[in-house]
């Protein structure tokens, strides 16, 4: 079992159309503060995002943002978080995001939670995180079911291997999520 300290979390910038999904955000973050596992994420104040960090900052606790400073005037940033870290860019961002934490949780989002969550994947693949850095993808309404099926297709096709393909797991509710964490073995 690894100490999950800090959880990077990827998710949506808007707040989408499914109110389960702002529900489960609120139980990541009470669990977060209750488990004094700090949150780290991009900042914003808005979406899936904001809901998330205004849960944990709520419920106690600890929220680091990661903001690129060039971007201040159209990436509103949230204004209770524990610490807020102004970098130079999108790739600074996401560096730094990835060395403050132990693992990665994703909820559902767009085009940049893909972005961020494949990124992770195969920066562990290719042994970039130091040590290697568990991810697991959080729904409870099906929202992940289409990427699952895309992935045992590539897996099925020999574009990704079986223990790459593992490196995605997958839950339906915040403690699954960072039970995964903890307990997650990396292949030799
Ligand atoms: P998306 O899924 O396209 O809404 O993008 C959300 C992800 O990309 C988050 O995990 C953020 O790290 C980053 N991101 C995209 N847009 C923003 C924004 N307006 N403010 C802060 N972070 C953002």
């Amino acid at each position: 079992m690894r100490t999950i300290r800090r959880v990077c979390v990827f998710c949506g910038s808007a707040d989408g159309n499914r109110p389960g999904i702002h529900d489960l955000a609120d139980a990541l973050g009470r669990l977060f503060a209750e488990r004094q596992v700090g949150l780290v994420y991009g900042g914003a104040q808005i979406g899936v995002m904001g809901r998330l960090a205004d849960a944990v900052i709520d419920a106690g606790g600890e929220v680091i943002g990661v903001i690129p400073g060039g971007l201040f005037s159209r990436e509103v940033p949230h204004e209770n978080l524990t610490e807020l870290r102004v970098v130079d860019g999108m790739h600074d961002r996401k560096t730094t995001m990835y060395e403050l934490a132990d693992g990665f949780i994703a909820l559902p989002g767009g085009y940049g939670t893909l972005d961020e969550l494949f990124e992770a994947a195969t920066w562990n693949q290719l042994r970039l995180h130091t040590p290697r850095k568990p991810i697991t993808l959080l729904d409870d309404d099906g929202f992940w079911t289409p990427l699952f099926t895309l992935l045992d297709s590539m897996v099925e096709v020999g574009f990704v291997k079986p223990a790459g393909r593992r490196l995605l797991q997958r839950a339906s509710t915040a403690e699954e999520a960072l039970g995964q964490l903890a307990a997650y073995e990396f292949d030799a």
